[in-house]
């Protein structure tokens, strides 16, 4: 049987997210995730203490995760995003913040680059259109990427022009061309898909297959108030933007 990897991204202290995501996989060789493992959510430590636990994971940072370490300015962060990078930083545990600050930001795994944003720009760069994902083609040579940020399940092949497909879910693809790839997000979906997402890939095969699964989105809202983080937040999970 070819390696499974679990890849995940964008958990954002979601613990009901990713423990629904966990289960759903089932069994799996290793996981890979592409960071943003705190921010907006309530439960950053509980999070972090899962990944710690989970065996078999390769880990990138986010830049929700490197702006709780203090390494990017809260300032370039929007006010909510903000309240909750800063009410994380009061909450981390000092070997919570020791595992952030051991993410690295970029990895080449299995004949596979793994970020967070982008190859060019591993914390920071968004790769929301054909274009800014045609411009980082020329940042890897590995023949896939996979990437996160953007909290949208999407894939971009090199083609002439670059072509962006939205892949079917449950769907096992064959990746022929050189491709960037993104799982979606686990614990802030922006699709209008309330579900978390994430992906099986198996790297051997070159086979990628996008998942979402339902979980107890009342559980993080209340979680979310309670902490007294943003009403947004908790909105958003529901209505999933
Ligand atoms: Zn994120």
């Amino acid at each position: 049987m070819s390696k499974r990897v679990l890849v995940i991204s964008d958990i954002h202290a979601n613990l009901p997210a990713l423990e629904a995501v966990i289960h759903h996989a089932g069994k799996v060789d290793e996981v890979w995730c592409l960071g943003d493992l705190v921010g907006y959510g309530p439960f950053p430590n509980e999070c972090i203490q899962l990944i710690k636990d989970t065996p078999n994971i390769t880990c990138m940072l986010g830049n929700h995760d490197a702006a709780a370490l203090g390494q990017i300015e809260v300032e370039a962060f929007n006010t909510d995003a903000r309240l909750s990078i800063r009410w994380a930083q009061q909450e981390l545990t000092p070997a919570n913040v020791d595992f952030l600050a051991s993410l690295p930001e970029k990895m080449i795994i299995e004949n596979t680059t793994l970020v967070h944003g982008s190859p060019r720009n591993p914390v920071w760069e968004y790769i929301l259109d054909n274009h800014i994902a045609g411009l980082n083609f020329a940042h890897f040579d590995t023949p896939v990427c996979i990437v996160g940020h953007t909290h949208l399940p999407v894939m971009y092949c090199a083609e002439h022009p670059t072509q962006r497909t939205i892949p079917p879910y449950d769907t096992e693809l064959n990746l022929t061309k050189k491709c960037l790839l993104n799982p979606g997000s686990v614990g802030q979906p922006r699709d209008r898909d309330n579900r978390a997402a994430y992906a099986i890939y198996q790297p051997a095969l070159r086979k990628w297959e996008i998942r979402r699964v339902p979980y107890n989105i009342e559980l993080t809202q209340k979680a979310i108030l309670g902490a007294g983080l943003p009403y947004r937040h908790s909105i958003r999970l529901l209505e999933g933007w």
